[in-house]
């Protein structure tokens, strides 16, 4: 079978053919229906050798759809055929965390060697995938695979990400969302369907601010050096409640620090490098919380599939082969794709 594979530190990814896996006991084999490209692989080939954690090569991909092929010996619950989409952030399957299905939080999870696909173990970037436990599939019940794909990260990331500040949104507050890519155009979806706030979007992309807009932002700023006064402005000088960064670097979450109001949060969800200090006296108004949060648990990827299906989001997306993948991810890579790159491994 088609697989992506980053193989060598620095080098780009390439299309390589591989055996299709057989399940292992308690595995389930699916054949990709659609697998979304992250910014954060961009992250992953950006790392270099010395601090470079996952075995190579690595295929790629931690967004996935399928249909289940095949089952290992004693996998019950999912019968071949079935549509699904992979929970990404697998855990020990044992502890508290994942008894309350937070396995992003597992704490056993790097110590035993366990890795999501695409982020250490094989990824959905291929014609067929394992998935190590049935437990990780999520019924699709109808929604459409390219659409459903994204929604396990770029649309569940955020999810998580505005969960934790609920109480904060309320009628009248505000939330910046910076970073309007395939995280940030659901972000302002999710923000539109579960709360009254009133959403500032921030990019330093024309056309990601007009689908900002056209996705439900109530306002969009560029993204330059005088964004946070701007913000300042459009909030009667008390800043925003919320602040969500899927950026990250140091400009942005400059922006964040001067533009969050006394009591609101910061969430950076970008893994741009930049570092946020908090600390009396280190920028940021009182009682501000900061969280760097990572993907979300299987529950609330649950309840992102059913907004889709409830038509409240929907991933905005661009279709490629699976030939077309390292174009793709050049693409991305060079701020191209307007909302999610979405791959497609049997066309
Ligand atoms: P993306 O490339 O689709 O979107 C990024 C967006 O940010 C683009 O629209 C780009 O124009 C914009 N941008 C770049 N520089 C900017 C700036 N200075 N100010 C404002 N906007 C700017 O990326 P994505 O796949 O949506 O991922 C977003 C970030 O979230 C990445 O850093 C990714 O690694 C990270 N991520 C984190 C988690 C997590 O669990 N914490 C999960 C998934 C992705
Ligand atoms: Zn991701
Ligand atoms: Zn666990």
């Amino acid at each position: 079978m088609k697989a992506v594979q980053y193989r060598k530190v620095g080098r780009p990814p390439e299309v390589v053919e591989v055996p299709v896996p057989e399940p292992g006991p308690g595995q389930v084999l699916l054949k990709v229906t659609a697998a979304g490209l992250c910014h954060s692989d961009l992250a992953v080939m950006g790392w270099p050798e010395e601090q470079f954690p996952y075995p190579l090569p690595l295929t790629l991909g931690h967004e996935g759809v399928g249909t289940v092929a095949a089952l290992g010996s004693g996998v019950t619950g999912v019968a071949e055929g079935d549509e699904v989409a992979v929970y990404g952030p697998w855990g020990c399957g044992r502890c508290r965390a994942c008894a309350e299905g937070n396995e992003n939080c597992c704490p056993h999870a790097v110590p035993l060697g366990i890795m999501p696909p695409g982020l250490g173990s094989p990824g959905a970037l291929a014609e067929y995938m394992l998935v190590d436990s049935p437990r990780h599939l999520v019924p699709l019940n109808g929604l459409d695979p390219v659409q459903a794909a994204p929604l396990t990260d770029a649309g569940l990331t955020p999810y998580h990400a505005i969960r934790r500040s609920l109480p904060k949104l309320v009628p009248g507050s505000t939330v910046v969302v910076i970073g309007v890519g395939g995280l940030g155009h659901l972000a302002v979806q999710l923000l539109r369907a579960l709360t009254p706030v009133r959403v500032v979007a921030l990019d330093v992309n024309k056309e990601k601010l007009e689908l900002a807009r056209s996705v439900g932002a109530h306002e969009t700023l560029l993204s330059d050096a005088e964004a946070s006064a701007r913000l300042r402005e459009l909030t009667g000088g008390l800043g925003a409640e919320v602040v969500l960064d899927f950026v990250g670097v140091e400009a942005t979450l400059a922006v964040a620090a001067a533009s969050v109001a006394t009591g609101g949060d910061v969430t950076v969800v970008g893994i741009g490098g930049g570092t946020l200090a908090v600390g009396l006296g280190g920028g940021l108004p009182f009682e501000v919380s900061a969280c760097a949060p990572y993907w979300g648990s299987r529950v609330e990827l649950m309840d992102v599939l059913e907004l889709a299906r409830r038509g409240l989001v929907a991933s905005h997306v661009e279709t490629f082969s699976i030939e077309e993948a390292p174009a793709a991810y050049e693409r991305l890579h060079a701020g191209d794709v307007n909302g999610r790159a979405v791959v497609l491994p049997h066309g």
